[in-house]
């Protein structure tokens, strides 16, 4: 039977599989040998080895689409970025690490502002343009109002989808309102799971309806940029990308260079002064770093 490893830990794999059931297998045997390592989010065969006690066994990895290293995770189509509009206000910085990650990894982005109730219009809308300008597809929506969660649940649906976002924003809530009628963790894998709830949080698979997956990934708050030089930082910011060929030097850097096509693209006000912000602040960081 196929499924998909929703959750790992400690020496066991919880697969959900395609009868609707989530089955524990151990990780052990022909994976191991292989140094080859299961991500959550492998689709792979199990062996049903106990029906009632909802026990099996791995017996194939089926090939990987793709895997991310931060989150680690296979088989990922896209990510789904939640801030809220207020309470708590957003951290574009934050964002925008976080969007470069994704580049990075070449995963596609949609930008979420929630809690669009608690922020006027034009806020919302403000914010929305920013990022659209940056080629990000950006959701405004409020689960207190209902408002946008059609369009969520059209984005999502059919694909394997990272959730991440700030604590407070309304993942969760989100979250709820699409998981629908499938529930998760009932009885006796939710007992076995809460054995093992004291170990450090991993990233876990939610399923939401047939084909339809999201990931849960802790630790967002502390992102940081991995294995980059600043040189590379300018090539994820999808808008620089058009001005690049009025700058005057080539691997021009768009910081101390004269006749830079992105600085005066910034001057026009045709780059986000925020986002620009971020890239400077982003290339600091690359560039401290790489001195220790
Ligand atoms: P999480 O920490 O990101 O999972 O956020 P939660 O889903 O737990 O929501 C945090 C708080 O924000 C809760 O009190 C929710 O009721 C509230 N909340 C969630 N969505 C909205 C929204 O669209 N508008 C408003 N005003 N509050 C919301
Ligand atoms: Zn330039």
């Amino acid at each position: 039977m196929r499924g998909k490893i929703i959750k790992g830990i400690a020496g066991f794999y919880y697969i959900y599989a395609e009868n609707g059931e989530t089955y524990e297998c151990k990780a052990k045997g022909i994976f191991r040998k292989d140094n080859f390592k299961p991500l959550v989010g492998d689709d792979v065969e199990i062996a049903v080895l106990d029906e009632k006690e909802k026990e099996g066994s791995v017996t194939a990895i089926l090939p990987r689409k793709n895997s991310l290293i931060r989150p680690a995770v296979a088989n990922v189509d896209q990510a789904f970025v939640i801030f809220a509009m207020e309470d708590p206000k957003p951290n574009f910085l934050l964002l925008d690490r976080f969007l470069v990650m994704m580049e990075q990894q070449e995963i596609p982005v949609v930008v979420c502002f929630n809690k669009k109730d608690l922020a006027s219009e034009q806020e919302s809308e403000k914010l929305a343009r920013i990022y659209e300008g940056c080629g990000y597809r950006v959701v405004l929506s409020s689960t207190l109002k209902g408002e946008g969660l059609e369009e969520i649940r059209e984005i999502l649906r059919g694909k394997t989808t990272v959730v991440a976002g700030p604590s407070g924003v309304g993942k969760s809530s989100i979250t709820n309102c699409m998981q629908g009628e499938i529930k998760m963790e009932t009885g006796e894998i939710s007992r076995k799971l809460k054995r093992g709830r004291h170990t450090t949080r991993h990233s876990q698979v939610i399923p939401v309806e047939k084909d339809t997956f999201l990931v849960d990934t802790p630790g967002f708050s502390s992102l940081y940029l991995f294995d980059m030089e600043e040189e590379e930082l300018k090539g994820y910011f999808p808008e620089f990308r058009k001005y690049e060929d009025y700058c005057r030097f080539q691997g021009c850097r768009h910081i101390h260079e004269p006749d830079c096509g992105v600085k005066e693209a910034l001057s026009r006000q045709e780059i986000s002064s925020l986002r620009y912000e971020d890239y400077l602040e982003l290339y600091q960081e690359l560039k401290e770093k790489r001195r220790y």
